[in-house]
Order: C-alpha cells, then sequence, then structure tokens
C-alpha cells in the first residue's frame, strides 16, 4: 500500500479517548488508515513533516449560516456605523436599481427609522437587516407593501419575514458565490463541517430552490443542512408509516453523503436575545417583555414520527420548557431510540431544567460566542439572577450532557478558537465574567467542537476523532491549544478535508 499522505512528527490530539494522542497520521483515499506504528513503515505519495505542529479533527460547525454569511458581499455593511447619518451615508452609496439592502444593523447601538431611510430614497426599497437576523428595519417604501402592519420602520419575527420576501428569492449562481465567499473565511478557522441552520424556507431561506446552490457550488468543506419546518407539507403516505407531513420524497435526516447531506429539521420556537425576542418566563429585566413563544408544536411532532432528527430553536428558558415537553410528548407518542434532538441556542437554561435535558438525551448546541460579543448586554436584559444560566458549559457537563459548540455566523464571531477560549474563561470582550463557575477544560470544549459536533450531526461514525477509518479531516495549529498562553491567538497553519489541504499549507 502506498498512502497518498503521511503526516509525520506532528503532535496530534486525536480526540479519541482510546488512543489520544500519536505523532504520526496516514491518510489513504481521505480516510484515516492508521496512526504511528500501523503506518510508520509504509511509503507515501506525500510526507510531511509537521516539525511539532499541533493536530487536531477539522473543527465541526454545528449551526451556522454560510449563505447568509457570504451575503455580506454584496449588500452593505453597516456593522461600523455608530450614527444614523453614518448608516444612512452608507445607504447611498448603494450602486444601481432595485432594493438597497444593509446588513450587520446593531440597534441597540443606533436607532433607525423608516423616516431615517426615506431621506436615502423614496422610490427604492430599503431593506436593512440586524445582526441577530430576527429583526430589519425598512423604509416607507416597504410599509406601504406591507398591509395590515403598523411600524415606525423596526419589525421583528413574522414582520421582518413578510419584508424579507419581498426581496426574495435570490439567485442559485447569486447564492452559490456567497457560499463560496463564506467558506474561504471558514476553512481559515480550521473548520472542516458545518450545519447549515435552515434551509428551504423561513428565518433565513433565499430561495426555495436554495439547495440546488449547496449542490453546484461544489464546496471544498462538508455541509450537512438542516431543513426549515415551514417547508413540510401533508403527504399521502401509507397509513402504517405515520407521517402525515414530509418534505418531497421522504427525505429525511441522513440523506446524502459525507460532502452533502441532509441534517435535522430545524423549528423556531421563540425569538433572540438581542432582539428582545427570546421567549422568557420572567420579563427582560426592568420591562414587563417575556418575548415571543411561536407554538410549533404540530411541526415537532410532525418532524418527529417522520423519522427526522430535530433542531429546535430555543433561547429563552419558556422556549426551552416548550421545546423539552413537545420533544417528551413526540417520543411518548411514537419512540424511536437515539432520536437525538437538539436545541438550538439552549441560551438561558434554569437549573430545573438540566435533569430533563439529560433525561430525554438532548443535545444542547450553543453558541459561547454570544457571550463573548454580547454578554455584556445580555447579563444586564437577564439581571443578576438569571445571568449565571446564559450558554452554560459546567453544568451541562456535569449533568452528561453532550454539548455541540457552533458559531452562529455572521452573527458572531466564528471561530472555534475563539469561542474555546471563551468557553475555558468565561470573560466577555468587555471584561465582563459571565457564568462563574460555568468554565470548562480546553480538552472539554475541543471536544464540543469535534466530537459532540460530529454526534450532534450524526455523523460520529466517520468525523469528530483522528482514528483510523474516520475521515481525513485535521486542522493543524502553530501551537497546542491546551497549554497556550491565548487560545484564540493560536494560528490555524493548515486546514485539511478528505486528505486534502483547502487551506494554508504544510
Ligand atoms: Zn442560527
Amino acid at each position: 500500500m502506498i498512502l497518498d499522505l503521511k503526516l509525520v512528527r506532528g503532535r496530534v490530539v486525536t480526540m479519541d479517548p482510546l488512543r489520544p494522542t500519536a505523532t504520526t497520521v496516514g491518510v489513504w483515499r481521505g480516510r484515516v488508515v492508521g496512526l504511528d506504528e500501523d503506518v510508520a513503515d509504509l511509503p507515501a505519495a506525500r510526507t510531511v513533516d509537521l516539525d511539532g505542529a499541533t493536530v487536531l479533527p477539522g473543527f465541526i460547525d454545528a449551526h451556522t449560516h454560510l449563505a447568509w454569511a457570504g451575503r455580506a458581499r454584496r449588500t452593505i455593511d453597516v456593522s461600523q456605523c455608530v450614527t444614523v447619518d453614518q448608516i444612512l451615508d452608507a445607504l447611498r452609496g448603494a450602486p444601481g436599481q432595485g432594493w438597497i439592502e444593509g446588513t450587520g444593523y446593531d440597534r441597540r447601538a443606533v436607532p433607525l427609522t423608516a423616516a431615517d431611510l426615506d431621506t436615502v430614497s423614496a422610490d427604492r426599497n430599503i431593506y436593512v437587516q440586524d445582526l441577530s437576523g430576527h429583526a430589519c428595519v425598512v423604509n416607507s417604501v416597504v410599509l406601504k407593501q406591507l398591509p395590515g402592519i403598523v411600524s415606525d420602520g423596526w419589525l421583528t419575527e413574522t414582520d421582518r419575514a413578510a419584508a424579507h420576501a419581498l426581496l426574495l428569492p435570490y439567485s442559485i449562481d447569486a447564492l452559490s458565490a456567497d457560499l463560496r465567499h463564506s467558506v474561504r473565511e471558514v476553512l481559515s478557522q480550521g473548520i472542516t463541517m458545518c450545519a447549515e441552520a435552515g434551509v428551504g424556507a423561513g428565518l433565513l431561506a433565499g430561495s426555495p430552490v436554495e439547495v440546488a446552490a449547496y449542490q453546484r457550488a461544489n464546496l471544498p468543506i462538508r455541509v450537512q443542512l438542516m431543513v426549515s419546518a415551514d417547508v413540510l407539507h401533508a403527504v399521502n403516505a401509507h397509513q402504517d408509516d405515520g407521517i402525515t407531513r414530509a418534505i418531497d420524497l421522504g427525505l429525511h435526516t441522513g440523506f446524502g453523503g459525507d460532502r452533502l447531506s441532509i441534517g435535522a429539521l430545524k423549528v423556531w420556537t421563540d425569538g433572540g436575545m438581542m432582539a428582545r425576542t427570546a421567549a422568557l418566563t420572567e420579563p427582560y429585566e426592568g420591562t414587563d417583555n417575556t418575548g415571543e413563544l411561536l407554538d410549533e408544536r404540530a411541526a415537532i411532532l410532525d418532524g418527529h414520527a417522520a423519522g427526522w432528527q430535530l433542531a429546535v430553536h430555543a433561547i429563552g428558558d419558556r422556549a426551552v420548557d416548550f421545546a423539552l415537553d413537545t420533544l417528551a410528548e413526540a417520543q411518548a407518542r411514537a419512540p424511536r431510540p437515539d432520536a437525538r434532538h437538539r436545541i438550538e441556542h439552549c441560551g438561558l437554561v434554569r437549573p430545573d431544567q438540566l435533569r430533563r435535558i439529560a433525561e430525554l438525551g438532548v443535545i444542547p448546541v450553543i453558541q459561547p460566542a454570544f457571550l463573548w460579543s454580547y454578554g455584556d448586554d445580555y447579563a444586564a436584559i437577564m439581571g443578576a439572577r438569571r445571568a449565571p444560566w446564559m450558554y452554560r458549559g459546567r453544568s451541562f457537563l456535569d449533568h452528561g450532557i453532550t454539548i455541540a459548540g457552533s458559531s452562529d455566523r455572521p452573527v458572531a464571531d466564528g471561530a472555534p478558537l475563539r469561542a474555546i477560549e471563551f468557553m475555558v474563561e468565561r470573560q466577555s470582550a468587555g471584561g465582563m465574567k459571565i457564568g462563574p463557575g460555568e468554565e470548562i477544560t480546553v480538552e472539554e470544549a475541543l471536544a464540543a467542537y469535534t466530537a459532540g459536533g460530529a454526534y450532534a450531526c450524526r455523523m460520529e461514525h466517520d468525523l469528530g476523532s483522528v482514528t483510523p477509518g474516520k475521515l481525513a479531516d485535521f486542522v493543524v495549529l502553530a501551537d497546542d491549544p491546551r497549554t497556550a498562553p491565548r487560545v484564540a491567538a493560536v494560528p490555524v497553519v493548515a486546514t485539511i478535508v478528505g486528505g486534502e489541504v483547502v487551506h494554508g499549507a504544510v
């Protein structure tokens, strides 16, 4: 046997408890075929001397938005604007005709209204997307096309979706270009597999035929597509199947290959903390607002019955209650071993909810970088009693709960090493300690971005550790994050997918 690639003199952190370290990795036909003495004497078409560099399994981002992140390239980014005038000036620079689309707006920093946007154009449609995806600001031209909605321009949740629907769909070519653009940055951060959080319809979809873009873009990264529950429709299946609603052809979780597959069914049950629409049992601090709960019980029950793994978006503790109650009901009606349902974000978890999450075997898919970027604000709106319950780490692990790390790119910084540093230190960019006692070790945080992500995406047989038989996806780091003084500052030297170097050089 001649190996395709042999990595030698590396510090390989395999994330496989049965064989935790190695120095040599042999790759053949896209898979790991052996470590150390298994492959040491085999010839290889290419041998790379890593000279002590650290090798980990490629990072898995278990909840991201590649297309949305790539879209920033062809919209006007207002994230750096700190005044209304700066935003308006940026929008005035929009070329051509048709819609003027802005992204990255943060209402907490700058209050923007339709009247402001009307000074940019009185006849073109203007849509400015907020950072979270749950809200936007539009001008009066757009508001006129939304009969029944009374607003000063700020729209959240279903009203935002109605405005967004006016500017859709994007073309497959445009979406493919967005994806390719986005993936370059993702690979530079050591990520080798992404779970795209909701395609086909719903909060962030770009087109009803957008899966074609993922298929045609031929991306140098693995992608799993979560399908929006909004595309479920009534089907005439045999009554023994118990399937009343499905997507066409009965496709569901697990269909596809290791490059592109169908993942979980994405269901939204509340909004977000940034837009103050995450559903809470007690109001946001100093207000009487408890957020917005979306009753998606039917989608959860129907999706479970049709064989889907569910990815239930629930940020506030009231939404987490709803998700847990409904997932338990779904299992009671149609028991399915290892359904492995997920709660996306799982942002505010009361102490009493931890045991239920563990009992139901639900996987929290968390975004630690939310708290690095926005934690100071979130802590203020939750108040002192609830702030330590946000995006937990240690409490989940102590309850035997598997966690998966993710970014929700472009909502927050997408770099796994940034998130891992936060999970270890629990320190926001503003220097605030958030959730003291929720710190976990670097190894545990790395596991959330490798083995945990693979488990959440039901791909642990192929991904998540450097183990013979698994796919040859690696990140090569200049330093060992377990001992480096600053985890987030460790340079990514190269990213390897299926034995091919797709970023950097080794
Ligand atoms: Zn998301």
